[in-house]
């Protein structure tokens, strides 16, 4: 391999490659005649290509220059030797005396104890690892920078044809499934449920047809004028009024990587090698991925996601492929998306089946959407967007956190079976949506639904819901790009209102912070937000919003009953204080003309703990309370309510939680103070026996589980549950949950 190669015989060779595409050969001949063209174009003794075999094995799958033998028959673990090092890395290994590496791993059968230098260069496209390209040679030498760079070119065609299916058939290792087998991804629960659909990807993959310049001239010149056009655009985004100080810092630096000499330059060097300009942008891309895996600062990972975002606008740009591709959605779509906003995801609406992202969190916007639209969402789904395609069948099982995309017809038929049994629960469930949940005692619970959207009313009749126990406001300000404005807001909670026909709305007020970032109000610099600056902190501090708020609930009343709660209320004073702003509405209200409502309830959600043990001056004042079980948790057993690790690690029905939510159950009787649980808990319907046998009488929930919870709510027997509660308890156990499910099997379906 000389040290120098001109482009021209980078051209050359890349040209030769894309011929083999044109040629009537399959899978393994194209790979061995791929393997003989590059050795004896760079002029090296060996060349291999390994293979994924699948996501965690690489096999040797063609060569010049080892055994043949060993073909199909050398395989690795990801990680595993040289090879493997290139694979998980995503970056060149380089080393004149291989032998001594660390990693290295001898392999006998394939004869390759004759070589001394190595060079392996990942085959990868945007980040999808494909497999590993090698060059060998006797002579221990260290290859020069400008022959690395000519077999990553290799490498980057390589990885496009594999895309276009150059290797389908027999011998192509996994590159021959590419996008055809099934694959299960294990992520997390975003919101419970089932679904089967079929793929639509929120960002269409970019086909690329072309690899190879036919005129780098031609290439260049294309790569210029996108980039160009791509500087426009971005000017012309940071040129829009509306944006505040971070978005427009992102945008800076936007800015600055579509200005960057060093990158087009780069992407110039790559065509000048002999790749197409789309072809180009993506060896880049691929070569930013890798360095984001390796990165451990934060901030410079956000710097390189914005440039991995800057081409793939830049790929659109090149191929004319938008994110309107002309294809048609199917009917039964599951949204597959790296992340998505509260706002896109609320354009799609219900038609979506599901909901399944690479990131996101349960806790983010989208999430929160997603449980308004009552749609399956899986999140943490790492690299599905690279392997799904549009239209792929998929099944979505938000219950466990899993995916089937492609799946084997009979995962399919048992996912069936399973759903099928679920819509016939519902079935069930809808026959008892007149009755009341009225346990075999003869204790009536009372169930309300949580809701945040105007599209979650019809849900009240259809559920039998006595009403909306939460209405969580903060969806309104999330899905705007701007701060909603009063009349708006009035229009909107006196359409819930009516939606209501009669039945009670409690309105939380605004609960943002911590997770709920609003887009148009400047993020706090917090080392600890879910324990900051949020929900009612942010309303006594700053009242502008919270008072405007309140102005538009009370004309949304219009002189009907008004129900007004406040979230994340540590303490009475903080009580007395918000309390008191709705009653200066009122009057002011009253004043300017409007009518005040005919009866208004001030309620506070508790929390924290610390509310529990308030005096009981607070309980008498409150006239509602309601436990919102999920901040509560997270507080009581200092668990992140979003933290995957320590998310389910406590118990919701831990003995210790239990006897505490016991203390806020005697309070509120003490003061004869009505008093509800609103978080997630209460729609789990073990969860709503073990909270309705200690004392609770009223729980908001999810629409969908209202049925679950009635159906067993009027099979058991509370006051045996609650023995069965307290003997758990009295004997020590941690959690109460193993008895009471023993004492629910004995009650039967
Ligand atoms: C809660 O914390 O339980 C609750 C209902 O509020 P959110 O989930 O909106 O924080
Ligand atoms: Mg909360």
């Amino acid at each position: 391999m000389p040290t120098e190669r001109s482009d021209s015989d980078s051209r050359k060779l890349l040209r030769r490659l894309r011929d083999v595409l044109g040629t009537k050969a399959k899978g393994q001949e194209r790979l061995d005649q791929i393997t003989h063209l590059i050795a004896d174009s760079i002029g090296t003794e060996v060349c291999s290509i390994y293979l994924f075999r699948d996501p965690e094995t690489l096999e040797l799958c063609a060569t010049e220059g080892l055994k043949k033998a060993a073909v199909h028959k050398t395989r690795m673990k990801l990680g595993e030797g040289l090879v493997g090092r290139v694979a998980r890395i995503g970056l060149p290994v380089n080393t004149a005396d291989a032998p001594s590496e660390k990693g290295f791993r001898f392999m006998p059968e394939t004869g390759e104890e004759l070589y001394s230098a190595f060079l392996g260069v990942p085959i990868q496209r945007v980040g999808e690892k494909l497999g590993v390209l090698v060059v060998q040679s006797k002579q221990a030498r260290a290859y020069s920078e400008d022959e690395i760079y000519a077999l990553e070119v290799v490498a980057m065609v390589l990885a496009e044809m594999t895309e276009l299916g150059a290797f389908a058939g027999e011998g192509g290792g996994g590159m021959g499934r590419l996008h055809k087998q099934p694959v299960l991804f294990r992520g997390a629960t975003g919101q419970e449920g089932a679904s089967e659909g079929r793929v639509w990807l929120h960002e269409p993959r970019v086909v690329v047809t072309n690899p190879v310049a036919d005129d780098p001239l031609t290439e260049i010149d294309r790569i210029r004028e996108a980039v160009g056009v791509l500087r426009v655009s971005v000017d012309d985004l940071l040129s829009a009024e509306s944006l505040d100080k971070d978005q427009k810092a992102v945008l800076e630096a936007y800015r600055m990587f579509a200005h960057s000499r060093g990158w087009l330059r780069r992407m110039e060097e790559d065509i000048s090698s002999g790749l197409s300009a789309e072809a180009a942008v993506e060896k880049e891309q691929s070569a930013t991925r890798a360095r984001l895996s390796q990165v451990p600062d934060a901030y410079l990972r956000e710097r390189l996601h914005d440039l991995d975002d800057l081409s793939n606008r830049l790929l659109r740009i090149l191929t004319g492929q938008g994110k309107d591709t002309g294809a048609e959605m199917p009917d039964n779509p599951v949204l597959v998306a790296r992340n998505i906003g509260p706002a896109e995801l609320l354009e799609y609406g219900r038609k979506l089946k599901g909901l399944v992202l690479e990131e996101g969190s349960v806790g983010s916007h989208a999430a929160i959407v997603a449980r308004a639209l009552a749609i399956p969402m899986v999140i943490h789904a790492e690299r599905i967007t690279n392997e799904a395609l549009n239209g792929d069948p998929i099944l979505v099982d938000g219950d466990q956190g899993i995916v089937h995309l492609r799946p084997e017809e009979t995962v399919a038929r048992s996912f069936r079976g399973t759903m099928a049994m679920q819509a016939k629960a519902q079935e069930r469930y809808a026959s008892l949506r007149d009755l009341p949940a009225t346990t075999c005692d003869g204790v009536t619970i009372a169930l309300h639904m949580n809701a945040g959207l105007m599209a979650d009313l019809p849900s009240l009749v259809g559920s039998g819901a006595e009403g909306v126990g939460l209405f969580r406001t903060e969806l309104q300000f999330l899905v705007r790009n701007y701060m909603p404005r009063r009349d708006e807001l009035a229009a909107l909670y006196s359409r819930v209102i009516e939606a209501a026909k009669g039945l009670p709305v409690a309105f939380r007020t605004l609960d943002i912070g911590s997770d709920k970032v609003l887009p148009y109000m400047k993020p706090q610099d917090e080392p600890n937000p879910a324990m900051g600056w949020r929900a009612i902190r942010v309303g006594l501090d700053k009242p502008g919003v919270l008072r405007m708020q309140l102005q538009a609930l009370i004309r949304a009343a219009a002189g009907r009953p008004l129900a007004i709660m406040f979230p994340f209320v540590s303490e009475h004073g903080e009580f007395v204080e918000a309390r008191a702003h709705v009653l200066r509405e009122i009057y002011r209200e009253k004043s300017l003309g409007h009518a005040v409502p005919s009866a208004l309830e001030v309620g506070a959600m508790l929390e924290t703990p610390s509310l529990a043990y308030a005096p009981d001056a607070f309980f008498e004042m409150a006239d509602f309370i309601s436990i919102g079980g999920n901040d509560l948790k997270q507080f009581f057993f200092a668990a992140d309510r979003e933290n995957e690790r320590v998310r389910k690690r406590y118990d919701s029905l831990n003995a210790s939680f239990l006897t505490f939510l016991e203390v806020v159950i005697a309070r509120c009787a003490k003061a004869g103070t009505k008093l509800s649980f609103c978080g997630e808990d209460a729609g789990r319907p073990v969860e709503a026996v073990a909270f309705a046998a200690i004392g609770l009488r009223n729980l908001s929930m999810r629409p969908a589980s209202i049925g679950p919870v009635k159906a067993l709510l009027r099979r058991v027997d509370l006051a045996e549950a609650r023995a069965v509660i307290d003997r758990a308890r009295r004997e020590g156990a941690e959690t109460v949950r193993p008895a009471l499910m023993e004492y629910l099997a004995s009650v039967g379906e």
